[in-house]
């Protein structure tokens, strides 16, 4: 085929579009609930946006960013994803001005150029939100809590959360010295990224797609023993608000993520169907002062959309979407076409779905199109009709006819 879409990029039409909607209006009703209000942001930003805050070490900056240069010279890139054009776009508008926490959602298309398999494209879609305002574990137990909140809403089962801290800044630092000294004679078996990421960030060794599952990573030294004192009692009471809120998880040692900006919580949920992250997120302290904006803190989280969706077919959890044509109008020459076109626009503009056939006069074809609809109600429009003011109206469903006024059509269809 001469025009085809881009590799690792998706059409939504008809049902999938119906099931994308669906999940996006669930998901924002939930969030709403939570105090959330929307932030919509370009889809390209200036480039250093992403590579300030997701890191220049990250496999999405290193490697998967659609960048390119405008007319004027100016490096712009598809955002890769959310939280960074969020913090912009706070710092800019100074929204931090007004005093309380603040919670945002964004919804929307993001862009990698990432190998393209199942649940893994180059345009996706996410929902996530970002709080600013507050470092509390009980914030950050509501934030996770929220995003438990939006799968089981959505019926989703078979998910595990899987939390770590990797601590403030001290811990931090501490841990790198730590895995420096752990990888500096072991570089000879790590892959060529690794070694880039020794000298920048040598914490995303631990999360890299190809030396993941070594035993070199898997006997790396571990956060929790770096952690200082606040750090573990942070997380430890970030783990206790979940306990008592009853949402099961999974400590995991090696779950660093893979953007530059995190610290503290960090999590993920995993479906048990296709080992997949469905969402993930984290806190981070100083993002927004890296944007010279003041210094408050932050967390968030992201859902992948599609991996949603495909877990939701999977599980069978989709109500039913294709929302039946209510009436099909047959009309039997070309002045009951024009009575025709009058009653469907007086019709929809009550809420009530209609279809009819604008071509033909005969009544076979028009049956034939009825068939394939498969309406509620048909309403037959001839001369007769017209004339009288009472039309014939088929009770699909109801194997009857009735003789309706044209006043009483809407009742009729509705029920009333
Ligand atoms: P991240 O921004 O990498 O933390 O990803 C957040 C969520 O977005 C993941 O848990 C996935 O559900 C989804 N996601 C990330 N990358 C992709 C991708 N290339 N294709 C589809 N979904 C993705």
């Amino acid at each position: 085929m001469a025009y085809q879409k881009v590799k690792g990029t998706l059409d939504y039409f008809d049902l999938d579009s119906k099931k994308y909607r669906f999940i996006e209006s669930k998901v924002s009703s939930i969030v709403k609930g939570y105090g959330f209000s929307e932030m919509i942001t370009p889809i390209f930003e200036n480039t250093e946006v992403f590579v300030r805050s997701v890191g220049e070490a990250s496999d999405i900056v290193s490697k998967e960013m659609y960048t390119f240069l405008d007319k004027g010279e100016r490096s712009l890139t598809l955002r890769p994803e959310g939280t960074a054009a969020i913090v912009r776009c706070f710092v800019e508008n100074k929204l931090y001005a007004t005093p309380g926490i603040k919670k945002y959602y964004y919804f929307g298309p993001m862009f990698r150029y990432e190998r393209p398999q199942k649940g893994r494209y180059r345009q996706f879609n996410q929902f996530g939100v970002e709080v600013y305002g507050d470092a509390s574990p009980y914030l950050d137990c509501d934030v996770i809590y929220s995003a438990y909140k939006i799968l089981s809403s959505l019926k989703i089962k078979g998910i595990k959360l899987k939390i770590n801290t990797i601590g403030d800044f001290e811990s931090r630092k501490n841990y790198t010295d730590a895995l420096r000294n752990y990888f500096k004679d072991k570089l000879e078996f790590l892959c060529d990224d690794c070694k880039n990421r020794f000298a920048k960030n040598p914490m995303r060794i631990l999360d890299c797609k190809v030396d993941g599952e070594s035993d070199i990573i898997k006997n790396a030294p571990k956060i929790k023993d770096y952690l200082t004192d606040e750090a573990k009692e942070y997380f430890n009471n970030t783990l206790k608000a979940l306990d008592e809120l009853k949402v099961p998880y999974i400590c995991d040692d090696n779950l660093v993520r893979g953007l530059d900006y995190y610290t503290d919580t960090v999590f993920e949920f995993i479906s048990d169907f296709d080992g997949l992250a469905i969402c993930a997120g984290g806190r981070y302290a100083d993002l927004i002062k890296s944007f010279d904006g003041p210094d408050i803190p932050g967390i968030g989280f992201a859902f992948g959309i599609e991996r949603i969706k495909n877990i939701m077919e999977q599980e069978d959890l989709f109500p039913k979407l294709d929302n039946l044509t209510d009436v099909v109008i047959i009309s039997l020459d070309d002045e009951s076409k024009i009575c025709a076109l009058k009653l469907a626009s007086i019709l929809r503009e009550n809420k009530i779905t209609v279809e009819m056939d604008y071509k033909n006069n005969s009544l076979k074809p028009q049956f034939k199109l009825s068939d394939r609809i498969n309406p509620k109600y048909i309403v037959i429009i001839g001369e007769a009709e017209r004339e009288s003011g009472i039309y014939t109206v088929k009770d699909v469903l109801n194997k009857k006819e009735d003789k309706v006024e044209l006043n009483k059509i809407i009742d009729y269809v509705k029920g009333e």
